[in-house]
């Protein structure tokens, strides 16, 4: 699943490859995505981001909001062959984006209200006052507590165990007992940790790819997820694999409190 170093990655190609073209048509080719506005002839002024959504603003004061859940992508096709399950796609004057998605979760949407600044996502003006006010005491572990999109939008198991090993605070601490000065630590490696996981093209481990289908780099620069039996980069101990929340949490018992 695409957490925000993934779809930043494909909104900074986007933006690059779209910005001041013009809509020439859009075709769907799922009954799940039927009843979407014309957006023909609108012209695209920019690809922004917030959290995992994707928002190409017409210059009509729309946009197009995409969200690719579990398996969605977006793909450059200069030629008109289209990949197994495409469901949408948008031509310009030089090639088409399209959404190919096996599981058919993701989704498009034409909006008229512009995009608010999102405050949960650490990349954009994160209100750190505000989670600690309001959200650091909840009665959940740190690590569900970082991948729930209510409390701080774009992270999910991958980048989630990558924070909190590199932050040395343990998966299970419960969240309140986090001081703020450790809440701080989290908030700093983890913009550290999406900063990288962008310069790398997202985390290639099962079907990420990039808006021109290659593949990211970030899965060379893991320290923890699917780093099981290892040794620790930072203490020298053993990185372990347990199941917490029905999913597989990665992290070294040795350093991280
Ligand atoms: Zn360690």
């Amino acid at each position: 699943m695409p957490e925000l170093p993934e779809v930043e990655t494909l909104c900074r190609q986007l933006h690059a490859r779209v910005a001041g073209e013009k809509i020439l048509a859009t075709v769907v080719y799922d009954d799940k995505l039927a009843g979407l506005g014309s957006v023909r002839d609108c012209m695209i002024k920019a690809v922004r981001r917030s959290g995992k959504t994707i928002a190409l603003m017409l210059n009509d004061g729309r946009s197009i909001t995409i969200h690719l859940r579990m398996t969605g992508r977006l793909l450059w096709q200069q030629d008109r062959k289209r990949e197994a399950h495409t469901r949408w796609r948008m031509t310009l004057a030089d090639g088409n984006v399209d959404l190919v998605d096996p599981r058919r979760f993701a989704t498009v949407k034409v909006e008229t209200t512009g995009q608010e600044k999102d405050f949960k996502d650490l990349m954009t003006g994160f209100n750190e006052k505000t989670f600690l006010e309001k959200q650091s005491a909840r009665k959940v572990s740190v690590k569900i507590l970082l991948m729930d999109p209510k409390a701080i939008a774009g992270i999910g198991n991958i980048y989630a165990c990558e924070i909190l090993h590199r932050a040395g605070i343990s998966p299970f601490r419960q969240a309140a007992t986090l001081g703020e000065r450790e809440w701080r630590t989290v908030f700093r490696q983890a913009r550290c940790i999406l900063k990288k996981g962008i310069e790398k093209r997202g985390t290639s481990i099962s079907d990420w790819r990039d808006l021109y289908g290659c593949q990211g780099e970030n899965q060379n620069e893991l320290k923890a997820y699917r780093q099981e039996g290892k040794t620790c980069c930072v203490c020298g101990g053993v990185i372990a694999r347990v199941k917490q929340g029905g999913r597989s949490t990665f992290y070294c018992p040795q350093c991280q409190k």
